[in-house]
């Protein structure tokens, strides 16, 4: 468990996200954390670096509580965190979750005692720890040791398969020495994570066969836009199509000025769409082609998907269910009416050439055809009144003490 969030398992796969404000910045901090946790993230993982940043963990924890945003936060630590954790008593209590790189926790035998060190403060606050290992910052004494046994043997292997078994061996060997220094197994996490593809899934794999820790999954240092989606994407479906991975995380470079809730998105889709969970109604759209005569198509289906992820905030409470709603908004009569009837709710908009109406369909029967100035919020409307009308409203406000109380 980190905080209220069931990890490793049968649980669901848990959605991670991490701030880029400064933590001393309370309440640019608090502004973060609260969006990327409104857009759905489970546990949101905060730099802690400085101790301005440390001191101001407890007052961020507090100002999210009194907003009434309950989302574990997980204490990113590298170089200092011993420090840090033994200074603000009140940091190491507020945070949900240790993340601790081993590569950056010191050198030599300082290495043992300030890991030692956090894994006894771990274990005083009954806190979780990810070991997180990160092919950059991967143990330079464990890199160098196993790279010159590999130069004596008499078949050396390549370089890329030693690191790839430092990374390895790195994360498996710290999480013993916390287990020896009284960390629970069930309280441990591991991560191994790599920039390239092909390598992540390798080193994932072959940690997943030689332990039974609960495993993050992420692409490191994915890049930008579409690159990074697709390489996180691809990456990542192949592990959690093997069954492997209990939380991921998607590391998007922001464009400039934009908007960091993008990874939580782009995480949430990676799991919806391969049917591992649901978080939010998914829009079905044809990709348009010649008889889409106007942009009219494009923009009601990013209308509705804005729309849709707009409520969820509200809607994720209040109607059960809807996350798993399908909507369809189809460019014309080739495979719109067949598209639209296997939604949930779908509409198939006129192509060229075509009568200019737009007939709806819901539940597989086309139920209304709209036309005129006011499609798009007709149909807005129409998804409304879809979902007041077969997700039951549930006002927390209404429901009896008893059910409250045991809630
Ligand atoms: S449904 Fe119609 S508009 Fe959409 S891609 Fe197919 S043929 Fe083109």
């Amino acid at each position: 468990m980190v905080g209220s969030v069931a990890l490793g398992g049968a649980a669901p796969i848990v959605v991670q996200s991490m701030t880029n404000t400064d933590t001393a910045d309370v309440q640019a901090t608090v502004e973060q954390v609260f969006e990327l946790a409104r857009a759905g993230s489970e546990l949101v993982r905060i730099t802690v670096n400085t101790l301005e940043a440390a001191r101001a963990v407890p007052r961020i924890h507090e100002r999210l509580l009194a907003r009434g945003c309950t989302v574990p936060l997980v204490g990113d630590f590298h170089f200092n965190g011993h420090k840090l954790l033994a200074q603000v008593n009140e940091c190491a209590a507020a945070l949900a979750k240790y993340r601790i790189n081993p590569g950056n926790v010191g050198q030599g035998r300082k290495r043992d005692e300030q890991f030692a060190q956090m894994i006894e403060t771990a274990c005083r606050y009954r806190k979780p720890v990810r070991i997180g290992v990160n092919w950059g910052s991967l143990d330079p004494a464990l890199a160098r040791a196993m790279m010159d046994a590999n130069a004596h043997l008499a078949a050396p292997r390549d370089a890329a398969t030693v690191i790839r078994e430092a990374l390895i061996v790195s994360a498996l060997d710290s999480a013993q020495r916390a287990e020896q220094w009284g960390l629970p197994a069930e309280a441990i996490v591991l991560s191994a994570k790599v920039s390239s593809v092909q390598e992540l899934v390798t080193v994932y794999r072959e940690l997943a066969r030689r332990c039974d820790y609960p495993l993050h999954l992420g692409l490191t240092e994915a890049g930008m836009g579409s690159k990074a989606i697709v390489a996180s994407t691809a990456a990542l479906s192949i592990l959690l199509q093997e069954g492997i991975g209990d939380t991921i995380r998607i590391s998007l470079t922001p464009e400039p000025g934009g908007d960091r809730t993008r990874e939580v998105v782009v995480a949430q889709e990676i799991l919806q769409t391969m049917g591992l969970r649901a978080f939010t109604p998914l829009v079905t759209a044809c990709p348009g082609c010649g008889r889409t005569s106007s942009s009219f198509f494009q923009e009601l289906a990013q209308r509705i998907q804005i729309y849709l992820r707009t409520q969820m905030p509200l809607w994720r409470t209040r109607y059960p269910g809807v996350e798993t709603m399908q909507v369809a908004v189809m460019g014309c009569v080739v495979n719109g009416p067949g598209e639209s009837k296997h939604a949930h709710i779908g509409i198939s908009l006129p192509g060229s050439g075509e009568n200019p109406v737009a007939p709806v369909y819901v539940d597989g029967e086309k139920t209304v055809t709209l036309k005129g100035e006011h499609i798009a919020e007709e149909f807005q409307a129409l998804v409304e009144q879809y979902v007041h009308s077969h997700y039951a409203e549930r006002d927390p406000a209404r429901e009896p003490a008893e059910a409250q109380s045991s809630a």
